[in-house]
This record gives structure tokens, sequence and C-alpha cells, in this order.
């Protein structure tokens, strides 16, 4: 018995791979500065914790609706409403199973065999392996050199194949946000072509410096008719173990969504559900503090690399930095230069290559500030050697 196709050509993720390495290496009594997943180190707020233990002991923790309970997906449009500056009903929201699990519903629903993907670089490993899962043909697109959208490059990669583009802002490896007028030029693209977006906001949250966040929802009606927003608890709750994401569509996409999650998967966790309602109702004081920290902790990361003589264009949100790592490299790329990294220094970051640009690598600053001093003495060494 084997696998079908399909599966027998999936690759692993290599941010949980080298996350998994990294722990399996701790485990054997090596001391490894983990900086390869992005997972905030802090435990979820107190309210959060307590609302789940609570949910737990009293109950009930029975089947909800396929889609979420009401509750949830009523705060979450109050919530989007508000972060997102456009009017967000219930019916335009589901509850997933997480992030990556919105983004692979929308996948499923909005690509058919043959359907080509625009992916501006770096773009996040998982939407790949996604794509091409459903049948499609990631395309990726390469950036400006600040690792912004390259305007010119997308209008040019379009074919009569194309259906649309995923988006992450801020990014995930690169820190870049796109602006509100980077947005308003994407969604007229999105127009003229006839093509879908699928925009990953799951940092929405960590935006640390310059022109605020902005979601492409608020472009304009014909732009959102188009648009698919995902967004989860994962980044700005720590709530990663609690898996849970969002998909805000039209309703025609949320209901097909719903008939889907009914026969895979059935409702959301509904532990979880009560616990990330609460965290959105209440904004618990540990967010900022959480978010506050990140910041410190980009700007060590940041002043380290660019000291180390490392191009790395300037994150404003998320919590990765992506240098570039180009004249250290052998014919191998930047996974032998991480390799070698964890190897010698044992220092866990991941390949650029996976995020669709082979001269960077990815550090993720979701760690203790004791971590990224070290990483960064590490890094000087093996560039030194
Ligand atoms: N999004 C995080 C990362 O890129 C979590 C790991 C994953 O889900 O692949 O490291």
């Amino acid at each position: 018995m084997k696998p079908n196709a399909r599966a027998t050509a999936l690759e692993a993720s290599a941010t949980l791979a080298l996350d998994a390495r990294a722990k399996e290496l701790r485990a054997a009594g090596v001391d490894v500065v983990n900086m390869a997943v992005g997972e905030p180190d802090f435990e979820a707020p107190a309210i959060v914790r307590a609302t789940a233990a609570r949910k737990a002991e009293r109950g009930p923790v029975k089947y909800t609706q396929a889609s979420g309970t009401p509750e949830l997906r009523t705060t979450l449009a109050m919530h989007m409403t508000t972060t997102r500056g456009v009017a967000v009903s219930a019916a335009e929201v589901i509850v997933n199973h997480s992030c990556k699990h919105s983004l692979a519903t929308a996948l499923q629903i909005l690509v058919e065999p043959g359907d080509e993907i625009l992916l501006p670089a770096p773009i996040w490993n998982s939407y790949f392996e996604q794509v091409r899962f459903v049948g499609g043909t990631p395309i990726l697109v390469q950036p400006r050199p600040d690792l912004g959208p390259d305007f010119a490059g997308l209008a040019a990669a379009i074919t009569p194949r194309t259906r649309g583009i995923m988006i992450n802002t801020p990014c995930n490896p690169s820190g870049y946000v796109w602006t509100a007028a980077e947005l308003a030029q994407l969604g007229a693209l999105m127009v003229e072509r006839d093509l879908w977006g699928i925009c990953d906001e799951i940092y929405q949250r960590l935006v640390y410096e310059g022109e605020p966040f902005a979601s492409l929802l608020a472009v304009d009606d014909e732009v959102r008719a188009r648009t698919v927003v995902v967004d989860g608890a994962s980044k700005a709750f720590a709530m990663t173990g609690y898996r849970m994401g969002a998909l805000i569509a039209p309703v025609e996409i949320v209901e097909a969504a719903d008939r889907l999650q009914s026969q895979l998967t059935g409702c959301p966790n509904a532990i979880s559900m009560s616990a990330w309602r609460v965290a959105l109702a209440d904004e618990p004081p540990e967010v900022a503090v959480m978010a506050a920290a990140f910041d410190e902790r980009r700007k060590v990361l940041m002043e380290g690399l660019r000291g180390m003589g490392l191009e790395t264009p300037w994150p404003r949100g998320a919590f990765y930095a992506f240098p570039s790592v180009a004249p250290y490299l052998d014919e191998r790329g930047s996974a032998g230069f991480c390799a070698d990294l964890l190897e010698s220094e044992a220092l866990a970051i991941v390949p650029g290559a996976v995020f669709g640009m082979d001269e960077h690598v990815r550090f993720s600053y979701a760690t203790s500030l004791d971590n990224v001093r070290e990483a960064l003495a590490r890094m000087e060494r093996f560039l030194e050697r």
C-alpha cells in the first residue's frame, strides 16, 4: 500500500522539522539556541488559561456548529471590524483549527487543478506545498531590494492560468509590512486581471513602527469581493498549542468552507474557542507586554546582524529577521549554511531557500533576549571562521 502521488510528493514543513531537530538536540544535552521556529516563548495570558481550565472543568465541551460557536464568530466579526476598519458580519467569518488550516481551507475551495497562484517572495514555506497539494502551481515572484512587492514582476508573471495571489503582511520571513498604498495597488491588479487574493494577517498586531497595519479587506468593495483574509490566535496571544484560526471572506466562500469543515474535521476545539473569544474580547494586558518584548529583541538582533555586515532589510513587523548571507554560501546554498551552523555552533535558524530566497536565512526573535544575544555571538564566531 502506498500514499497517492500528491501525498508522496509532499515535503514536510522545514520550520517544524528544524524546530523538532533543535528540541531533539536539546533533549540529548546539546546547548542549542533555537531561533528556528516562530513560536512566542511566553505562555498565553492568564485570563486565557483560566478560561480554558474553567471550560474543561465545567463544560459543556461538546460538538458545536461546524463553523465555530456563534459567540466566537460574532466576537471575531467585531474584532475584524475594529482592527481592519471595515464592517464585517459573523456570516463572513468561519473558525478553523489553526491559521494554517484556514489557509488550506481557502485553497481547497478556490483552486482548480492547473491554476497558477502568485507568491511574492519571500513567502512562508507552507504556501508552496499547500498550493501544490490542491493541484495548483505556485509561481514565485522576486521582490524589490527592500523585500517589498515588485508590481512590475507580479504583472509580468500573470498568465491566462493565473487565478490568485497569496500574501502575508506583516511577512514571515522578512518582517515586511505592506503599506495601504501597496495593498490598493494589489487590489487594482486583482480587479483588472480577475484574480482573487488570500491575505494572511496572522501578525496583524505585531507592527512596531512606521505606517500602521493596513488590510486588503479595507481597500474597497470590489477588492473585498475577491479577498480572503486569515487570522489566528497563535502569535499575538501566544496561543500556539490552542490551534485557533479564522477565515474572513464573502459569504459564499464561508458557506463552502462550512460545508467542507462539516465533512472533513467537524467543529473546532470547544475549549480553545472559549479561550480565544475571551482573549479577543478582553485584550489582556500581557499582549502589549509581549509585543514590547519582541520589539526590544528586534532592535538588538538587527543591530547585531547589521554590525556583522550582513545586509538585512529592516523588519517593521512579525518576529523575524531575514539577512542575506550570500557572501558565505557554497554550492549547498542556505540549507548547507544552516546545517553547518547547527552542527558547529548549535544555533538553529531556517534556510531562506524554503521561503523562495536561497541567499537569505531566517532568524525568529520570538525567544528571550539572552538567546538573541547568545545567537549573535555564535553567528559572529561562525562567520569569522
Ligand atoms: N509559523 C511559524 C514558523 O514559521 C510556526 C511553524 C509552522 O507552523 O511551520 O516558524
